[in-house]
């Protein structure tokens, strides 16, 4: 009937894993969300924004009032000014605004480096537009880029690097040196980079999050995505917005305006509300999540699972090489319905999977819930 555009795709792990572990009524720290409440004065600024009947088109680059509350939070939290007129994008969540970057800038033939294990979205986005993903490993455990491969990996055809940083699914991220090095080989190679950053604020341990936009020759050729849904713990309001200079903003434009228009106009307003009474609260969520991050942990510690600490996102991977040696897609699938908790195989998000042996678990979860995980898990 039709010749599938993306032959290879099928429904997405998360997805399918949630799906799971409603049938098996596991606990669910498979796809990434807060199983808790969004902070309640952002709840409460939806409700009165929905009720004041702000409920037509916003602006198609998103409603001023919030460009420019985002634009405090990055001097805030990134000491970077950005324009909100031609800088700065609302977009009805990040995968939109990297799928539009995607249209905008690859061409039929060209190459994207991309880093595996890879966040689903990225391949799928440049296959539609013509290109072909030059899948590069992580290192082994460390999930860190060797930088030696990217250069040997660049080509005449390659066009764009997308790195993504807190890393999903790792927690790994990317250091100030890695930036350095992005920017030089961007830039000796006249290449143009999506930096995925939809983790900022979820970095542990006291270090920084280290942001493309505060590498002035990276900024210059980067789109920057971040996303409300990590940050206010409302994944389901799918509102995020893109950093770019002002000529990549128009392009990346061109291609929003004609997939979804505009972000919905309430959460836009909320959001905004919200920052402009309490800037500070981003502040709070990497005390907030390595809590829950060092419970779960702990309690994981009489298992027979093998652990380093996330070093940012909400996701913990678990080693299981000293209880099995199947692959964990079948893991993840039987534990899920034998002990109860469903999690995320990594091998998926690899164009060739090394021989590891990793699930990832979402800690974006109330502590009960993570300690009836851990019980559970600590049984297998
Ligand atoms: N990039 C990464 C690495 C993610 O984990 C997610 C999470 N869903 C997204 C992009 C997409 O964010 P959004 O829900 O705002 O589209
Ligand atoms: N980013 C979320 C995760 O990694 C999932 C989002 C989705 O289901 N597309 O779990």
């Amino acid at each position: 009937m039709i010749a599938s555009k993306l032959p290879a795709v099928g429904t997405t792990i998360f997805t399918r894993m949630s799906a799971l572990a409603n049938e098996c009524n596991a606990l669910n720290l498979s796809q990434g969300f807060p199983d808790f409440d969004a902070p309640q004065a952002l709840l409460e600024a939806m409700a009165r924004h929905v009720r004041a009947g702000h409920n037509q088109y916003a602006p198609m680059a998103g409603l001023l009032y919030l460009r420019e509350q985002i634009a405090a939070q990055l001097l805030q939290y990134r000491g970077v000014s950005c324009d909100p007129d031609s800088e700065i994008t609302v977009l009805p969540g990040a995968t939109e605004g990297i799928f539009c970057a995607v249209m905008a800038c690859v061409g039929h033939g060209d190459e994207v480096i991309v880093f595996d294990p890879c966040y689903d979205s990225y391949e799928p986005a440049i296959v539609l537009a013509g290109g072909r993903a030059i899948h590069i490993p992580l290192a082994l455990h460390s999930f860190g880029i060797d930088w030696q491969r990217v250069a040997a990996a660049i080509t005449p055809r390659t066009r764009l690097i997308m790195v993504n940083s807190p890393h999903n699914p790792s927690g790994a991220t990317l250091s100030a040196e890695d930036l350095l090095q992005l920017q030089a080989v961007a830039e000796q190679h006249n290449l143009l980079v999506i930096s995925d950053e939809v983790y900022e604020h979820l970095v542990f341990d006291g270090k920084q999050h280290q942001s493309a936009l505060q590498f002035p020759a990276l900024r210059r050729r980067s789109f920057v995505l971040f996303s409300f849904g990590k940050t206010f713990s409302v994944t389901g309001w799918k509102t995020g917005y893109c950093v770019a200079p002002p000529a990549l903003t128009t392009e990346l434009r061109k291609v929003h305006q004609f997939v979804c228009f505009v972000a919905v106009t309430p959460v836009q307003y909320a959001v905004a509300d919200f920052i402009a009474v309490e800037p500070d609260y981003p502040a709070t969520l990497p005390e907030f999540y390595q809590r829950k991050r060092d419970l779960f942990c702990h309690a994981l510690q009489d298992s027979r699972f093998t652990l380093t600490p996330s070093a940012g996102t909400y996701f913990q991977l678990l080693d299981y090489s000293a209880i099995s040696g199947a692959p964990d897609a079948q893991l993840a699938v039987e534990w899920t319905r034998q002990h109860g908790v469903a999690s995320i195989p990594i091998s998926i998000f690899y164009e060739e999977p090394p021989a590891q042996h990793y699930l990832r678990f979402c800690f974006a979860k109330n502590d009960q819930v993570l300690l009836d995980a851990a019980a559970r898990l600590c049984a297998i």
